[in-house]
């Protein structure tokens, strides 16, 4: 079988490797942090920075096509690496879905609704869209934002400086607030042969910015759920994706606003481990290495609930509970906040 890069080493990639393997395939880890997660089930770990030419040809040299479950690869590695070997899904998906503003320009594009939205480099833009969009707002880094990092809620226009210093001096976009029913995100993915598959939209609810649980069937009706698949597939094909997404919607009552997308496999998309034959990492080595997608149809009601920080105690009772899975991701150290797990109760 060929060999999958993974740029990326955290849990996604540990989880990526495993489906590789079921499949035949070999994974071959890039990370420049010591002893990751995927380091226990990949076949081969290179260890190095992104900066480092050699260590990136090796790795290069090393496997038939690269794949990453990490965003925020520097983009010099990535200009080396794609005269090398294919890197799926493609750089510009993964350039838009970098920066928040040109992902909020792309979506609007496409004719798909996102929330009131400006570029805010400093003061003077900062006021400019207070004054045009209004509060309560949040202010958000353009790059580098995960788990509501590098965000500020603004709730009144007196507010806007403290936040705007809050993200000390980072290029930002301002985004009037969502006044959402709901939460729910489409995994949805795209075969090489153009072919399209998505996941029923779960749903999801944060707390403390990081996401707590995902729900699946999510409480939508039939025209919503239809609407979200349309849009991811919209995304998909606009961007001549190959891989695996995660789109973030909100409901409101009369619309459907896309947040953010993640050109990668999604948090929100763990429960497919129990819902679905072919769950979304399988999907993504699939669509990857050229394989049809696989049958992603739901088979259970699920709700995958994420084990961050202290959550870890409770495992020992959550091992005793029926039709529960648990799965874990081989961090040594627990830290307040820190993804440790996850486990999908079968509903
Ligand atoms: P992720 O870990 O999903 O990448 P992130 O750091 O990129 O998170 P967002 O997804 O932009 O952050 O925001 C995190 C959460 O904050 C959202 O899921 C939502 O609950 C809330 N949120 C973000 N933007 C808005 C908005 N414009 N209106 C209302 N709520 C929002
Ligand atoms: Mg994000
Ligand atoms: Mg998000």
């Amino acid at each position: 079988g060929a060999v999958i890069g993974i740029l990326g080493g955290g849990q996604l990639g540990r989880m990526l490797s495993v489906a590789a393997s079921r499949l035949g395939f070999k994974t071959h880890i890039f990370e420049p942090g010591a002893n990751p997660p995927a380091a226990d089930v990949a076949h081969a770990v290179t260890t190095a920075a992104y900066e480092d030419e050699a260590a990136l040809r090796a790795f290069a040299a090393s496997v038939d096509v690269i794949t990453y479950e990490f965003e925020n690869v520097p983009t010099s590695a990535l200009d080396l690496l794609e005269t090398l070997k294919p890197i799926r899904p493609n750089r510009r998906a993964l350039a838009i879905s970098q920066d928040r503003l040109r992902e909020k320009a792309f979506l609007s594009d496409l004719g798909l609704s996102t929330a009131p939205y400006a570029a805010v480099d400093d003061s003077i833009d900062l006021a400019e869209a207070i004054a045009e969009i209004g509060c309560p707002a949040i202010l958000k880094t353009r790059r580098f934002g995960y788990d509501g990092k590098g965000q500020a809620v603004i709730r009144a226009p007196e507010e806007g400086e403290a936040a705007l210093a809050s993200l000390s001096g980072a290029p930002a976009v301002y985004e009037g607030f969502v006044d959402f029913q709901s939460e729910i995100s489409v995994i949805g993915a795209r075969g090489l042969d153009g072919a399209i598959a998505c996941f029923d939209p779960g749903q999801n609810v944060h707390s403390n910015g990081i996401l707590h649980t995902t729900t699946v069937p999510a409480t939508i009706s039939p025209s919503q759920r239809t609407d979200a698949v349309l849009i991811a597939a919209k995304i998909l094909n606009k961007l001549d994706y190959v891989g695996v997404i995660g789109v973030e919607l909100f409901v409101t009552k009369d619309a459907l606003i896309v947040n953010e997308f993640a050109p990668r496999v999604h948090n929100s998309g763990h429960w497919t481990q129990a819902g679905c034959a072919v769950d979304q990492f399988e999907q993504h080595i699939r669509a990857i290495t050229g394989w049809p997608l696989g049958d992603g149809s739901r088979h259970a009601d699920v709700e995958m609930e994420n084990l961050i920080g202290d959550d870890m105690d409770r495992v020992p009772e959550l091992a005793s509970k029926p039709r529960t899975q648990i799965h874990l991701y081989g961090k040594a150290e627990v830290k307040p906040g820190r993804k440790m797990g996850h486990i999908n109760r079968i509903l």
